[in-house]
């Protein structure tokens, strides 16, 4: 039996957490390569922390089941246990999961975030010095990408052609609301609400405020979808006029001239959207957007960098978050000490600017910086970097514990 936890709970009062210099932090390691990258992360971690706070902060890690692993040992992908852990100590970090094929879970990622609300997808977007990008200014994009995480596509309804209830809402959207719909189509609905919207919205702005980030730019299909996608750049207008009017000015009323150190906010359609990062990446810094558009954004603008495989995310909501590595467990490379931890390290990054804990998370960035620079990487930057040297994720790890700022 491993004896009583050492540390202390995160609290959350008033909007904030409150977090003390030994937070307990629960774990759910992954599946596949998981094991060899959590356990690669953990130690850059504790380095971090104990560099950057000279010994006086530590992280208490608790580990708590999902996936395979939870089902070998309790026969549930996703233990009631794990779940209440998260909810008792709010902040929790994970490594890829397995989808259970033909299980009874859909996707445990999707659960966690429904079952604790988790509204925003977070996922920042900077480049590192020296990784292969297929752009040439890569280092211009530095973007957090705010998206939204319960509503549009995820709160989907969706009724197959010919199904009967597909039938049934056609005919009443064609007699009642004298839509035109052709006789045997597929129906989907993509509910978006002002409640799920500005919640979002407001997110978004605090981090820009916070942060000192210039601008937040609202993404949104609404040229063409007015009452759903149009909706959405509206009532985050009507968000920042409400509740920031004095720490944002919008681009309309700025004609051009001086923010004066607010927050600009504007809008833009997203295929433009998709133009200007690649074109003008230097005028955009947050980018707020409903769920469809945001998943394909985050990827594209990942991608520029080169980062596809680094890329860090959260699923925030209020007074709980779970910070984890964008891509799957790529199970051929299981146990094999070979993959890149740079997604789970980089989720980790966010975690401890989350809790405030920003020395700690420079830190870490200016180790992975001097990691890439030394060449010394794992085989996916490997073999698109010249001259570089191919090393183990463990030795990766080394080589950003060596690096740390
Ligand atoms: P994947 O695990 O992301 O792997 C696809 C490819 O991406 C790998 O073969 C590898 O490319 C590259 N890759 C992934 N992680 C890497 C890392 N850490 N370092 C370097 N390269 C990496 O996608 P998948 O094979 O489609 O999915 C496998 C399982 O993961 C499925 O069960 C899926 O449902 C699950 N999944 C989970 C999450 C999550 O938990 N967030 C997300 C996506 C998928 P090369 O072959 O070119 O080396």
């Amino acid at each position: 039996m491993p004896g009583p936890l050492q540390g202390t709970p995160i609290a959350y009062h008033d909007g904030k957490y409150v977090v003390p210099s030994d937070p307990i932090i629960p774990f759910i390691e992954g599946d596949g390569t998981g094991r060899d990258i959590w356990r690669a992360s953990r130690r850059v971690f504790d380095a971090a922390v104990a560099k950057a706070s000279g010994g006086t902060r530590r992280v208490t890690w608790v580990e708590t089941l999902a996936g395979e692993k939870a089902f070998k040992e309790t026969g549930s992908w996703l233990p009631q246990a794990t779940i209440e852990e998260i909810k008792r100590y709010r902040v929790g970090i994970k490594g890829p999961l397995t989808t259970p094929v033909g299980g009874g879970i859909r996707s445990l990622n999707v659960a966690l975030r429904q079952i604790l609300d988790l509204y925003a997808c977070v996922r920042p977007v900077r480049y590192f010095d020296g990784v292969p990008s297929p752009v040439k200014r890569p280092q211009d994009l530095d973007v957090i990408i705010f998206r939204e995480n319960t509503e549009d596509v995820y709160a989907g309804i969706e009724f197959e052609a010919e199904s009967k209830e597909a039938e049934r809402l056609r005919e009443f959207l064609v007699t009642e609301l004298k839509a035109t719909i052709r006789e045997r189509s597929a129906i989907g609905i993509k509910p978006m609400s002002e409640f799920g919207a500005k919640r979002l919205v407001a997110r978004a702005v605090q981090h820009a405020i916070d942060k000192r980030r210039s601008s937040v730019t609202l993404v949104h299909k609404g040229n063409i979808m007015k009452f759903t996608e149009g909706a959405f750049r509206d009532w985050g207008y009507e968000l920042a006029r409400e509740r920031f009017a004095r720490e944002t000015v919008t681009e309309a009323d700025l004609k051009g001239g001086d923010a004066g150190g607010r927050v600009v906010i504007k809008d833009r359609i997203a295929d433009s959207m998709f133009q200007q990062v690649l074109l003008r990446p230097r005028e955009y810094s947050v980018l707020a957007t409903p769920n469809l558009n945001g998943d394909f954004l985050s990827d594209a603008c990942a991608a520029q960098v080169g980062g596809l495989g680094m890329a860090p995310g959260a699923n925030i909501g209020d007074g709980y978050a779970i910070f984890e590595a964008t891509h799957g467990t790529a199970p051929k490379y299981a146990d094999l000490d070979k993959v890149n931890p740079g997604s789970v390290i980089l989720s980790g990054v966010m975690m401890f600017e989350h809790l405030g804990w920003d020395d700690a998370a420079r830190s870490i960035v200016a180790g992975l910086q001097g990691a890439i620079s030394a060449k010394r990487v794992t085989y996916d930057l490997a073999r698109q970097m010249e001259g570089a040297t191919e090393v183990s994720t463990s030795a990766f790890a080394d080589q950003i514990i060596g690096h740390l700022g």
